[in-house]
């Protein structure tokens, strides 16, 4: 698979798909971290003295009124503060603007059209990988870049539409996502212990086998753990529980006894609000009315222990419900035990980056995936339909 870096980019028309689906409120970009990602790829596009246009989804698009919310009128604004390159803002997906900007740049411009989901709005163009539109947006480039890691699980008119009919490589931040995640996959600094959490089990239980293959341990706490504790024949009172998954989580159990571990008390608490009554209890102690909210002190120590030495750790999902003051020390305190290891820690998904950002961790890691999804689908061992479509 081509990279940035194998193409003579110098006065070519280089399309470069971002992840530019940043937070904003009220206008206001509240966490700038993934057009911080993405700089390095643009910058080394313009630095070549090529001509650069930004795709990138933001939010959702179902309605009009969707629209007003989710311009990237405001995305190409910090772009290029942090770029020190201006940024036009066209604010079209297609059409004489579109294509009339386009004709009118000149080497080392910039320009980003408008968020690729508006064409969502006329019957899912850009989520159903419309060919015609693919076709259209590769009209405009010569060269074309994916660097959206967050959505290289999705086949999109963006990404894989464009694809095809251009000369295609992946940018500098998806060089780097794949880098770190395929070799915790397939050669890891050993011990390799991963750490799991969140709330939907469904979503982790294929990444928790295809990483029992090569981990060492793993460690599976936060709302999925009693899914697992009840499979195991633990009452786990009113905490989160996939009924559908509790047969899977058993025989995935039996299989990997020797490699999964689970929390042996919990923190719970009344409800899940700032006001609840909290203790801690045995897993073998847990009432009927209480919800499991975080991993207990016990259970604290042991993951320290097992995760003293460890080469690689890798932890995805928040082990704790860490958005509340009362139940959040189990993911505070990893994270600063995890701030001081030697081994290369590397945080998945949105939530656990998240609460690194949140607690004040955030630059203390080896690598902090910017994917939640195609994280957990790579983890996963599964086929990533815009990588797919870039090595054919
Ligand atoms: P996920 O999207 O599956 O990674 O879930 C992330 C969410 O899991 C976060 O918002 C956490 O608050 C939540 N979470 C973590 N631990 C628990 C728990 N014990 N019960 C319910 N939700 C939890």
């Amino acid at each position: 698979m081509k990279t940035i870096v194998d193409y003579r980019l110098s006065g070519k028309r280089v399309i470069i798909r971002s992840d530019l689906n940043v937070p904003i409120e009220n206008g206001e970009i509240t966490d700038d971290t993934r057009i911080r990602e993405s700089v390095e790829t643009i910058k080394l596009a313009v630095n070549a003295s090529s001509k650069v246009i930004i795709l990138s989804h933001l939010g959702r698009v179902k309605t009009e009124e969707d629209k007003q919310t989710n311009s990237l009128r405001p995305v190409a604004v910090r772009l290029s503060e942090l770029l020190g390159e201006p940024v036009k803002f066209i604010p079209y997906t297609k059409g004489d603007e579109v294509e009339n900007a386009v004709a009118a740049m000149e080497n080392y411009d910039v320009i980003m059209l408008e968020n690729t989901r508006f064409e969502d709005l006329e019957g899912n163009r850009e989520s159903g990988n419309d060919p015609e539109l693919g076709r259209y947006w590769a009209s405009l480039g010569d060269i074309f870049i994916n660097d959206a890691f967050g959505t290289l699980h999705r086949a999109h008119a963006s990404n894989v539409g464009i694809s095809k009919h251009l000369p295609s490589g992946i940018g500098l931040l998806v060089k780097k996502e794949l880098d770190v995640l395929q070799e915790a996959l397939e050669k890891p600094r050993r011990p390799f212990i991963v750490i799991l959490g969140g709330a939907k089990v469904a979503d982790k239980l294929g990444v928790v086998e295809n990483l029992a293959k090569v981990a060492d341990k793993i460690f599976i706490g936060g709302g999925m753990c009693f899914t697992f504790l009840k499979a195991l024949g633990y009452n786990v009172g009113a905490s989160i529980v996939d009924e559908s998954k509790i047969e899977l989580c058993k025989k995935i159990y039996e299989e990997h006894k020797d490699k999964i571990i689970l929390p042996n008390d919990i923190m719970v608490g009344s409800s899940l609000t700032p006001m609840a009554s909290i203790r801690v209890a045995s897993i073998s102690d847990i009432r009927p009315n209480d919800i499991g909210a975080d991993i207990g002190v016990r259970t604290i120590d042991n993951l320290r222990n097992v995760l003293t030495g460890a080469g690689t750790i890798l932890w995805n999902g928040p082990i704790g419900v860490f958005e509340l003051e009362n139940f959040n020390t189990g993911t505070r305190r990893l994270l600063d035990y995890l701030s001081a290891s030697n081994g290369r820690v590397i945080l998945g998904g949105g939530d656990t980056a998240a609460a690194a950002a949140r607690f004040g961790y955030k630059d203390k890691f080896y690598h902090i995936s910017t994917g939640g999804g195609a994280t957990l689908e790579l983890l996963e061992g599964k086929e990533l339909p815009g990588l797919a479509a870039l090595s054919k």
